[in-house]
């Protein structure tokens, strides 16, 4: 069955020993991979872990499939049980991407792979590869879709524009930002976007742990705050499908009606709520970040920790973590707006019709 990498039949003592690169000969069978998955609160979170189990099985691999509900330390305290539980690899979607510098260096002291999945692992040097997708490139999307939509380049405005950003303890949330304003601050400078709130620097504008909660009330309290004499907010920047809903429900709350003076609304990662929420006209866009293709590309990482293969990179230099630059794979995000839910999500087998109807 397996030859020597690891907890094969004959061979798990004798394994033990053995240093990463020994152990990356031979098959997958039986060999255990932990997946590290932040929330089951969010869509794509579940399709990430269900793409990576599916796709390991396949393989092999046994797979230790765990979710932490957003809870910092239960994340902690699930890697530790995967390492206690003779996990070769290690897959980490993180919560708070600084706090596991210290379970991480536990996995390290145990010659055991980590691979950071979508979002980069920070201030350790224990990850051997980063899978994600085009981070920076997400939020260049959702600022030229945001440009081109209300004519800014050609010199239309100016428009009234809210601002929101996602978790800052999680990497991506700047590289979106920085994406997305790389785009559009030369419209805030030159008074074509305003910002009545005033509210534009990241401290300012970010959501902790991405939450609709916490982004419902922001936006409550920008509109009762800046907007209740008569101005109308016409676009609201949302990194994030769950951020965009509860900038909804605020809209609602205080009376706006899609259709009438809605505002544009971007987000992320096309949930099926989402998609029906474009269809209806209460959001405009989202950013396709297809987990299928996240997940085959994190299993080839898997494949060259553990048997000695060279996973493709396609970036050296974008992710510096603090400790190292992670080699990492960037997939490429898509923008989903009216026009193309058809071909990008039912075409592709993403979505089933009956899923967005
Ligand atoms: C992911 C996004 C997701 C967000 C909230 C980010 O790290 O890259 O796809 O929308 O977390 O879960």
């Amino acid at each position: 069955l397996t030859a020597a990498c690891g907890s094969g039949a004959s061979t798990s003592t004798a394994a033990n020993a053995q240093s990463p690169s020994q152990q990356a000969q031979g098959s997958a069978a039986g060999q255990k991979v932990g997946v590290a998955m932040p929330t089951k609160s969010s869509e794509r979170w579940i399709r990430d872990g269900n793409n990576m189990k599916e796709q390991l099985e396949k393989l092999g691999y046994t797979v230790d499939l765990q979710y932490a509900e957003d809870d910092v330390q239960a994340q902690v305290s699930q890697i530790e049980n995967m390492i206690t539980g003779g996990a070769k690899c290690l897959v980490i979607a993180s919560i708070d991407s600084s706090a596991l510098v210290n379970v991480l260096a536990e996995a390290k002291k145990n010659n055991i792979p980590v691979i950071a999945y979508d979002r980069l692992l920070m201030d350790t040097d224990a990850v051997s590869y980063y899978a994600t997708f085009d981070n920076k490139g997400v939020g260049t999307l959702i600022g030229k879709f945001i440009e081109e939509k209300m004519g800014l380049k050609e010199g239309k405005g100016p428009y009234n524009i809210e601002l929101f950003a996602g978790s800052p303890d999680d990497n991506n949330a700047h590289f979106l930002n920085a994406g997305a304003m790389e785009v559009l601050k030369p419209y805030i400078d030159n008074g074509k976007l305003k910002v009545l709130s005033g509210q534009t620097e990241f401290d300012k504008i970010c959501t902790l742990r991405w939450s609709q909660e916490t982004a419902q009330k922001r936006m409550e309290d920008i509109l009762s705050g800046y907007y209740s004499t008569g101005k109308n907010v016409d676009i609201v920047l949302s990194p994030f499908d769950g951020i965009s809903y509860g900038i909804a429900a605020a809209l609602e709350g205080a009376g706006y009606k899609v259709g009438t003076k809605w505002p544009v609304i971007t987000g992320q990662d096309a949930e099926t709520m989402a998609i029906k929420n474009i269809k209806s006209g209460k959001q405009t866009m989202t950013v396709f970040k297809d987990t299928r293709v996240l997940a085959a590309k994190c299993v080839t990482m898997v494949q060259a920790v553990m048997e000695g293969k060279k996973p493709e990179i396609n970036d050296e230099k974008s992710y510096n973590n603090g400790k190292l630059v992670v080699p990492s794979y960037l997939c490429k995000p898509v923008a989903i707006t009216k026009d193309n839910i058809q071909k990008e999500l039912i075409d592709s087998n993403y979505y089933k019709e009956s899923d967005i109807s």
